[in-house]
């Protein structure tokens, strides 16, 4: 069986991609799958929030992408069963690399199928993208199953899903027909902030069940986390922001059985 993969994508920065990687994939491990974290953004946040320092990054995502054998690109982490290829900064010459190479956007897809090239029996791999639809992101959408857009509540939030949704559509034509959106889920919602909970009923009205029940709270702890290099599950399982990632684990996993297909956005 070979795992399901799932782009976390959103061109816009801070948006809490790499947060909810990091905190999916450790969630989705506690369930009891087996789940690989590609972290292919040149920044390598996900990496070090999961206690990964750059000095200790051997192999990288970029060997991962452009590799023809099977090395031990993984790395186990702190959390068990959940793995890691880590990115650095050699990430951030990739569109230049490999502007030559006619499977420029099939690179991340080829590896993934190398035989021996993943650890064994993965459930899932997640793939951190950059806050860019470039070479690095069009290759995680051409070697998905599926995509998971966080959405950030403010007031912009809507603005530049359709030219992600515009991109996905043009992957889906060409490369990669059956990828879906997985889902979208709403970050960093203020209760107390009117605007948080306005932005969410619009998106909702626009979205509809595209949008997870799932909201995850603006929280300290998703924040501080990082700096102590754990996932937030880790840090602090009882808060909200932890309590939030588990429950959207359920709903990604009921979602994966329910093998919903892509519902265009009105
Ligand atoms: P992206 O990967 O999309 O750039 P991050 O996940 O790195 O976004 O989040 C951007 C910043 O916001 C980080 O400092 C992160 O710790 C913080 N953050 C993300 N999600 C939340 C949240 N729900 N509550 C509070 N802080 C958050
Ligand atoms: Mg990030």
């Amino acid at each position: 069986m070979r795992p399901h993969v799932l782009a976390i994508t959103n061109q816009k920065g801070g948006v809490g991609k790499t947060t909810t990687a990091i905190n999916l994939g450790t969630a989705l491990a506690a369930l009891g799958k087996r789940v690989l974290l590609i972290d292919i953004d040149p920044q390598g946040n996900a990496s070090t929030g999961l206690g990964l320092p750059v000095a200790s990054r051997g192999l990288t995502a970029y060997d991962f992408i452009v590799a023809t054998e099977p090395r031990d690109f993984a790395v186990q982490t702190m959390v068990p069963d959940l793995y890691l290829i880590p990115a650095t900064s050699d990430l951030s010459s990739a569109d230049v690399d490999l502007v030559s190479d006619p499977r420029r956007l099939q690179k991340m897809r080829d590896s993934l199928a190398i035989p021996g090239a993943l650890p064994e029996r993965l459930d899932y791999v997640l793939i951190d993208c950059p806050p860019s639809l470039n070479l690095l992101t069009l290759n995680a959408l051409v070697a998905a199953h599926s995509v998971l857009v966080p959405l950030q509540c403010e007031f912009f939030a809507l603005e530049g899903l359709s030219q992600l949704m515009r991109t996905v559509q043009s992957v889906r034509g060409a490369l990669n027909p059956s990828l879906r959106i997985q889902g979208i889920v709403l970050t960093m919602y203020d209760r107390r902030n009117n605007l948080s909970g306005q932005v969410a009923m619009d998106v909702r009205d626009n979205l509809g069940s595209l949008v997870y029940e799932t909201v995850i709270p603006r929280n300290v702890r998703l924040s501080e986390a990082p700096s102590h290099a754990v996932p937030a599950l880790i840090y602090d399982y009882t808060s909200s922001g932890s309590i939030a990632y588990q429950r959207l684990a359920g709903e990604v996993l009921a979602r994966m059985r329910g093998n919903r297909d892509l519902v265009e956005p009105a």
